[in-house]
Protein backbone atom coordinates (compact mmCIF):
# COMPACT_ATOMS: atom_id res chain seq x y z
CA UNK A 1 0.00 0.00 0.00
CA UNK A 2 2.47 2.91 1.37
CA UNK A 3 4.89 1.87 -1.74
CA UNK A 4 2.51 2.14 -4.17
CA UNK A 5 1.07 5.56 -2.76
CA UNK A 6 4.31 6.67 -3.00
CA UNK A 7 5.06 5.68 -6.58
CA UNK A 8 1.66 7.54 -6.80
CA UNK A 9 2.38 10.68 -5.20
CA UNK A 10 5.85 10.52 -7.19
CA UNK A 11 4.57 10.51 -10.63
CA UNK A 12 1.35 12.98 -9.72
CA UNK A 13 4.37 15.35 -8.72
CA UNK A 14 5.69 14.96 -11.95
CA UNK A 15 2.71 15.67 -14.08
CA UNK A 16 1.77 19.05 -12.12
CA UNK A 17 5.67 19.71 -12.43
CA UNK A 18 5.61 19.38 -16.25
CA UNK A 19 2.13 21.25 -16.31
CA UNK A 20 3.45 24.00 -14.00
CA UNK A 21 6.27 24.77 -16.25
CA UNK A 22 3.66 26.05 -19.10
CA UNK A 23 1.60 28.66 -19.15
CA UNK A 24 -1.53 27.46 -19.75
CA UNK A 25 -2.60 23.53 -18.66
CA UNK A 26 -5.54 23.62 -21.77
CA UNK A 27 -6.10 25.41 -24.71
CA UNK A 28 -6.90 29.25 -24.68
CA UNK A 29 -5.57 32.48 -25.06
CA UNK A 30 -5.93 35.89 -23.56
CA UNK A 31 -7.95 36.98 -26.60
CA UNK A 32 -10.83 34.33 -25.78
CA UNK A 33 -10.94 35.17 -22.51
CA UNK A 34 -11.43 38.63 -23.38
CA UNK A 35 -14.13 37.55 -26.29
CA UNK A 36 -15.73 35.91 -23.74
CA UNK A 37 -15.87 38.06 -21.43
CA UNK A 38 -17.39 40.65 -23.76
CA UNK A 39 -21.22 39.04 -23.51
CA UNK A 40 -21.06 38.56 -19.64
CA UNK A 41 -22.81 41.87 -18.33
CA UNK A 42 -23.88 43.90 -15.25
CA UNK A 43 -19.82 42.96 -13.44
CA UNK A 44 -19.23 45.80 -10.18
CA UNK A 45 -17.15 46.50 -7.97
CA UNK A 46 -18.80 43.63 -5.81
CA UNK A 47 -19.21 41.31 -8.38
CA UNK A 48 -18.19 37.62 -7.07
CA UNK A 49 -16.61 35.43 -9.33
CA UNK A 50 -15.17 31.74 -9.67
CA UNK A 51 -12.73 30.10 -11.77
CA UNK A 52 -13.19 26.31 -11.63
CA UNK A 53 -10.05 24.34 -12.47
CA UNK A 54 -7.98 27.46 -12.85
CA UNK A 55 -4.61 25.47 -12.69
CA UNK A 56 -1.82 27.95 -12.50
CA UNK A 57 -4.32 30.71 -13.50
CA UNK A 58 -2.99 31.71 -17.10
CA UNK A 59 -6.71 32.88 -17.69
CA UNK A 60 -7.84 34.33 -14.41
CA UNK A 61 -5.26 37.11 -14.91
CA UNK A 62 -6.50 38.23 -17.91
CA UNK A 63 -9.93 37.44 -16.20
CA UNK A 64 -9.19 39.96 -12.75
CA UNK A 65 -7.20 42.89 -15.18
CA UNK A 66 -10.73 43.03 -17.43
CA UNK A 67 -13.22 42.76 -14.36
CA UNK A 68 -14.04 44.25 -10.95
CA UNK A 69 -14.88 42.35 -8.05
CA UNK A 70 -13.21 39.89 -6.58
CA UNK A 71 -12.12 36.33 -7.82
CA UNK A 72 -11.59 33.28 -6.56
CA UNK A 73 -9.60 30.55 -8.53
CA UNK A 74 -10.58 26.61 -7.25
CA UNK A 75 -7.75 23.82 -8.44
CA UNK A 76 -7.50 20.05 -7.16
CA UNK A 77 -3.68 20.56 -6.86
CA UNK A 78 -2.08 22.22 -4.43
CA UNK A 79 1.15 22.85 -6.63
CA UNK A 80 -0.95 24.46 -9.47
CA UNK A 81 -2.35 26.45 -6.76
CA UNK A 82 0.88 27.82 -5.15
CA UNK A 83 2.00 29.04 -8.62
CA UNK A 84 -1.30 30.87 -8.84
CA UNK A 85 -0.84 32.97 -5.95
CA UNK A 86 2.81 33.66 -6.71
CA UNK A 87 1.41 34.35 -10.24
CA UNK A 88 -1.45 36.95 -7.97
CA UNK A 89 1.44 38.48 -5.62
CA UNK A 90 3.15 39.43 -9.25
CA UNK A 91 0.49 41.01 -10.69
CA UNK A 92 -0.34 42.99 -7.59
CA UNK A 93 -4.00 41.50 -7.80
CA UNK A 94 -4.37 40.26 -3.91
CA UNK A 95 -6.76 42.56 -2.71
CA UNK A 96 -9.50 40.62 -5.04
CA UNK A 97 -7.89 37.62 -6.39
CA UNK A 98 -7.08 34.51 -4.43
CA UNK A 99 -6.09 30.78 -5.25
CA UNK A 100 -7.84 28.40 -2.83
CA UNK A 101 -7.51 24.49 -3.34
CA UNK A 102 -10.58 22.49 -3.53
CA UNK A 103 -12.38 20.18 -5.81
CA UNK A 104 -15.38 21.25 -8.35
CA UNK A 105 -17.60 18.19 -7.63
CA UNK A 106 -17.43 19.78 -3.77
CA UNK A 107 -17.38 23.40 -4.15
CA UNK A 108 -17.31 25.65 -0.93
CA UNK A 109 -19.49 28.31 -2.18
CA UNK A 110 -23.09 29.51 -0.47
CA UNK A 111 -26.27 29.27 -2.50
CA UNK A 112 -26.77 32.15 -4.84
CA UNK A 113 -23.26 33.45 -3.93
CA UNK A 114 -21.70 34.04 -7.36
CA UNK A 115 -22.04 36.14 -10.13
CA UNK A 116 -19.94 34.61 -12.67
CA UNK A 117 -18.32 31.23 -13.01
CA UNK A 118 -15.57 30.90 -15.42
CA UNK A 119 -13.82 27.46 -16.15
CA UNK A 120 -11.15 26.63 -19.17
CA UNK A 121 -10.38 23.30 -20.33
CA UNK A 122 -11.61 21.96 -16.66
CA UNK A 123 -15.28 21.21 -16.51
CA UNK A 124 -14.94 17.78 -18.68
CA UNK A 125 -13.41 16.77 -15.42
CA UNK A 126 -16.60 16.27 -13.55
CA UNK A 127 -18.31 16.20 -17.17
CA UNK A 128 -20.52 19.18 -18.82
CA UNK A 129 -23.74 18.04 -18.29
CA UNK A 130 -23.05 17.66 -14.62
CA UNK A 131 -20.88 20.84 -14.14
CA UNK A 132 -23.48 23.01 -15.66
CA UNK A 133 -26.13 21.78 -13.46
CA UNK A 134 -24.26 21.29 -9.90
CA UNK A 135 -22.78 24.71 -9.98
CA UNK A 136 -25.87 26.52 -10.54
CA UNK A 137 -27.07 26.96 -7.32
CA UNK A 138 -23.90 28.67 -6.55
CA UNK A 139 -25.13 31.64 -9.26
CA UNK A 140 -27.73 34.46 -8.69
CA UNK A 141 -30.47 34.69 -11.04
CA UNK A 142 -29.19 36.63 -13.95
CA UNK A 143 -25.59 35.10 -13.30
CA UNK A 144 -23.44 33.75 -15.90
CA UNK A 145 -21.46 30.69 -16.36
CA UNK A 146 -18.86 30.88 -19.23
CA UNK A 147 -17.07 27.25 -20.00
CA UNK A 148 -14.52 26.15 -22.78
CA UNK A 149 -15.69 22.74 -23.39
CA UNK A 150 -14.13 19.68 -26.49
CA UNK A 151 -16.91 19.55 -29.14
CA UNK A 152 -17.55 18.20 -32.31
CA UNK A 153 -17.98 20.83 -35.32
CA UNK A 154 -18.85 18.11 -37.91
CA UNK A 155 -22.02 15.85 -37.78
CA UNK A 156 -19.35 12.84 -38.94
CA UNK A 157 -15.60 12.45 -38.77
CA UNK A 158 -13.37 9.17 -39.34
CA UNK A 159 -13.05 6.75 -37.00
CA UNK A 160 -9.86 7.26 -35.50
CA UNK A 161 -10.61 10.35 -34.16
CA UNK A 162 -14.07 9.08 -32.68
CA UNK A 163 -12.66 6.23 -31.35
CA UNK A 164 -9.88 8.49 -30.07
CA UNK A 165 -12.27 10.99 -27.86
CA UNK A 166 -14.97 8.38 -26.92
CA UNK A 167 -12.09 6.44 -25.40
CA UNK A 168 -10.53 10.14 -23.39
CA UNK A 169 -14.26 11.53 -22.89
CA UNK A 170 -17.30 10.18 -24.11
CA UNK A 171 -19.64 13.25 -23.42
CA UNK A 172 -17.94 14.87 -26.35
CA UNK A 173 -20.69 16.14 -28.80
CA UNK A 174 -21.91 18.22 -31.78
CA UNK A 175 -21.96 22.44 -31.03
CA UNK A 176 -26.04 22.29 -31.54
CA UNK A 177 -25.92 19.39 -28.79
CA UNK A 178 -23.75 21.37 -26.01
CA UNK A 179 -26.08 24.30 -26.54
CA UNK A 180 -29.27 22.34 -26.37
CA UNK A 181 -27.84 20.99 -23.02
CA UNK A 182 -27.12 24.32 -21.95
CA UNK A 183 -30.33 25.21 -22.40
CA UNK A 184 -32.14 22.53 -20.81
CA UNK A 185 -29.52 23.06 -17.52
CA UNK A 186 -31.68 26.15 -17.05
CA UNK A 187 -29.28 28.59 -18.69
CA UNK A 188 -30.11 31.18 -21.39
CA UNK A 189 -27.39 30.33 -24.11
CA UNK A 190 -25.95 33.66 -24.39
CA UNK A 191 -23.22 32.78 -27.08
CA UNK A 192 -20.64 30.23 -28.39
CA UNK A 193 -17.61 30.54 -30.40
CA UNK A 194 -15.43 28.13 -31.50
CA UNK A 195 -11.76 28.84 -30.10
CA UNK A 196 -9.16 29.03 -32.93
CA UNK A 197 -6.44 27.14 -34.23
CA UNK A 198 -3.73 29.09 -31.89
CA UNK A 199 -5.02 28.40 -28.55
CA UNK A 200 -3.76 24.99 -29.46
CA UNK A 201 -0.84 25.46 -31.04
CA UNK A 202 0.65 28.47 -29.91
CA UNK A 203 -0.16 28.77 -26.63
CA UNK A 204 -0.27 25.05 -25.61
CA UNK A 205 1.29 22.85 -27.57
CA UNK A 206 4.22 24.83 -28.68
CA UNK A 207 5.55 25.64 -25.39
CA UNK A 208 5.21 22.24 -24.42
CA UNK A 209 7.99 20.97 -27.23
CA UNK A 210 10.68 23.18 -24.97
CA UNK A 211 9.21 21.66 -21.98
CA UNK A 212 9.75 18.35 -22.84
CA UNK A 213 13.05 18.60 -24.01
CA UNK A 214 14.14 19.79 -20.75
CA UNK A 215 11.84 17.32 -18.80
CA UNK A 216 13.47 14.76 -20.89
CA UNK A 217 17.01 15.78 -20.11
CA UNK A 218 16.47 16.07 -16.40
CA UNK A 219 14.82 12.68 -15.99
CA UNK A 220 16.68 10.66 -18.60
CA UNK A 221 15.62 7.27 -18.39
CA UNK A 222 12.36 8.04 -16.14
CA UNK A 223 9.09 5.99 -17.60
CA UNK A 224 6.63 8.35 -16.34
CA UNK A 225 8.42 11.23 -17.71
CA UNK A 226 9.14 9.16 -21.31
CA UNK A 227 5.13 7.93 -21.33
CA UNK A 228 3.66 11.63 -20.18
CA UNK A 229 5.86 12.89 -23.14
CA UNK A 230 4.91 10.28 -25.55
CA UNK A 231 0.93 10.73 -24.57
CA UNK A 232 1.52 14.54 -24.82
CA UNK A 233 3.28 14.34 -28.26
CA UNK A 234 0.24 12.17 -29.99
CA UNK A 235 -2.16 14.59 -28.35
CA UNK A 236 -0.96 16.99 -30.42
CA UNK A 237 -0.12 14.57 -33.45
CA UNK A 238 -4.08 13.99 -33.62
CA UNK A 239 -4.85 17.81 -33.09
CA UNK A 240 -2.75 18.41 -36.26
CA UNK A 241 -4.61 15.37 -37.81
CA UNK A 242 -7.79 16.44 -37.02
CA UNK A 243 -8.65 19.72 -35.79
CA UNK A 244 -11.09 19.87 -38.74
CA UNK A 245 -13.04 17.22 -36.73
CA UNK A 246 -13.10 18.61 -33.31
CA UNK A 247 -11.97 21.76 -31.16
CA UNK A 248 -12.69 23.39 -27.96
CA UNK A 249 -15.44 26.10 -27.72
CA UNK A 250 -16.99 28.76 -25.62
CA UNK A 251 -20.10 28.03 -24.33
CA UNK A 252 -21.38 31.13 -22.44
CA UNK A 253 -25.50 30.83 -20.68
CA UNK A 254 -27.33 33.13 -18.39
CA UNK A 255 -29.04 31.64 -15.37
CA UNK A 256 -33.04 31.75 -15.49
CA UNK A 257 -34.97 32.13 -13.44
CA UNK A 258 -36.26 28.69 -12.17
N1 LIG B 1 -8.03 26.54 -16.58
C1 LIG B 1 -6.64 26.22 -16.76
C2 LIG B 1 -6.32 24.75 -16.47
C3 LIG B 1 -7.01 23.74 -17.36
S1 LIG B 1 -6.40 22.07 -17.12
C4 LIG B 1 -6.22 26.59 -18.17
O1 LIG B 1 -7.09 26.76 -19.03
O2 LIG B 1 -5.02 26.72 -18.41
C5 LIG B 1 -7.63 21.37 -16.04
C6 LIG B 1 -7.45 21.77 -14.58
O3 LIG B 1 -8.47 21.13 -13.82
C7 LIG B 1 -6.12 21.32 -13.98
O4 LIG B 1 -5.50 22.43 -13.40
C8 LIG B 1 -6.53 20.30 -12.92
O5 LIG B 1 -5.69 20.32 -11.78
C9 LIG B 1 -7.93 20.76 -12.57
N2 LIG B 1 -8.77 19.73 -11.96
C10 LIG B 1 -8.87 18.41 -12.29
N3 LIG B 1 -9.80 17.81 -11.51
C11 LIG B 1 -10.30 18.78 -10.69
C12 LIG B 1 -11.29 18.78 -9.66
N4 LIG B 1 -11.96 17.67 -9.33
N5 LIG B 1 -11.55 19.93 -9.02
C13 LIG B 1 -10.88 21.07 -9.33
N6 LIG B 1 -9.94 21.13 -10.29
C14 LIG B 1 -9.65 19.99 -10.96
Amino acid sequence: MSNNKSIHEFDFNLICEYFSSIERQGPGSPEATIQALGFIENLTDNSRIADIGCGTGGQTMVLAQHTRGSITGVDLFPAFIDIFNANVASHDLQDRLKGVVGSMDDLNFSLEELDLIWSEGAIYNIGYDRGLKEWKKFLKDGGYIAVTEVSWLTDERPEEVEKYWLDAYAEIDTIPNKVNQLQKAGYMPVAHFVLPDSCWTDNFYIPQVEAQKIFLSKYPGNETVTDLVHNQKHEALMYSKYKDYYGYVFYIGKKQRA
